[in-house]
């Protein structure tokens, strides 16, 4: 079976399973209890893995919270934000591409009473400066805006975008989920990010792990925002529960083997991908169109029409040998509101896939589309 299917999830590597093993069975500790092994093994773990992500995303231990993924990051920074500067106005930006996770708690706010701008998109899902310029305004909170699409792979342009917010003195919160382990990314470089979402099942860790980086001033004091979860005050008093040890180690180490990795996974997801892409033209011709952009986008997410054909009995059709998605899985149900932003008619929407790799798969196995 040929997975394709790596923006919804990626396996995760044998080295992350034999590092969270442990912390499974016989290092079950609680990092928050005290001075007993169990209790300091266990914290010690989890600071090694705080600095793993750091190192991946270039920025301080101190700015990693771990979260159980990027719906609760997304959730968490949102909400948040929108709780604790209330006073200051209740108006937040986002784009009509991001994930319902982002989308959804926008909804929900304007529910209670904040206004939401969407920011329309360009052909491959990408949005614009000067519309964003535009719609900040003296009561607006909170720009939200996803670094890379999770269905087309496009990179939104987040330098200019955390640069501008920082000029407008207006919070940016960036939804990276797809992009942290697949690009070079340091946030030193980019002072205008206050917020983070990243997420370890989208780098070959395990599921329900996440992390949100929340920016520090000079003085280490971190981007104030009202909790989620209120509790046992863990990690600072951001999200209290007791710690995923072993999920958090597992993180910890598929981000330490992502950074080791980074430039060689590009190249080769590039090969893999300049493959994939000549295997589907030669076998589909004029049959098919690509809706993703070639340049700016994550490495390895194609997204295709199959003129006249029906995504969803080709999904099921191809499953014995290949698993490929119509788009998100976190709204397989409906139609993709990514690809109707973007100016697909329904038609066009019903006849496409996503195929995503990654660098566990090698050339000869996409050989089977010449089979198909
Ligand atoms: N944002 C994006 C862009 C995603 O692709 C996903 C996962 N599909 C999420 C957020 C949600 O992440 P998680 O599965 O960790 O909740």
């Amino acid at each position: 079976m040929l997975y394709l299917d790596n923006s919804a999830t990626t396996p995760l590597l044998p080295e992350v399973k034999e590092a969270m093993l442990p912390y499974l069975l016989e290092e079950f500790g609680n990092p928050s209890s005290k001075y007993y092994s169990y209790a300091v093994n266990a914290k010690e773990a989890v600071e090694l893995a705080r600095n793993n992500v750091a190192t991946l995303l270039d920025c301080d231990a101190n700015e990693i919270t771990f979260t159980s993924g990027s719906t609760e990051t997304n959730n968490m920074i949102i909400k948040g934000v929108a709780d604790y500067y209330q006073s200051k106005g209740k108006h937040i930006i986002t784009s009509n591409v991001e994930h319902p996770s982002v989308l959804d708690t926008c909804e929900f706010l304007e529910t209670k009473g904040y206004e939401v701008t969407y920011l329309n998109v360009d052909q491959y899902g990408r949005i614009s400066l000067e519309e964003l310029r535009a719609s900040i305004r003296n009561d607006t909170i909170l720009v939200s805006i996803m670094w890379g699409n999770n269905e087309l792979g496009s990179l939104n342009n987040i330098e200019e975008i955390s640069n501008t917010c920082k000029e407008m003195g207006v919070l940016f919160h960036t939804d990276a989920t797809q992009v942290v382990g697949k690009i070079q990314l340091s946030l030193e470089e980019y002072p205008g990010i206050s917020f983070l979402s990243c997420s370890a099942h989208k780098f070959h860790g395990p599921k329900g792990t996440g992390a949100a980086y929340i920016k520090s001033d000079e003085y280490g004091v971190s981007t104030p925002l009202t909790p989620l979860f209120h509790g046992g005050g863990q990690e600072n008093g951001v999200r209290s529960g007791t710690l995923a040890v072993h999920n958090i180690v597992g993180m910890g180490k598929a981000a330490e083997l992502a950074f080791k990795s980074l430039e060689e996974n590009i190249v080769k997801i590039g090969e893999l991908e300049q493959k994939l892409t000549d295997l589907l033209k030669e076998k589909f011709s004029n049959h098919i169109i690509f809706n993703n952009d070639i340049v700016n986008k994550i490495p390895g997410i194609l997204n295709v029409q199959f003129i006249g054909i029906n995504n969803e009995i080709l999904v099921k059709k191809l499953a014995p040998v290949m698993a490929v998605s119509t788009g998100s899985a976190c709204s397989s149900s409906k139609p993709s509101h990514v690809l109707a932003a973007i100016g697909l008619t329904l038609d066009q929407i019903r006849n496409t896939l996503r195929f995503s790799l990654s660098p566990l798969i090698t050339i000869e196995e996409l050989l089977i589309f010449n089979s198909l």
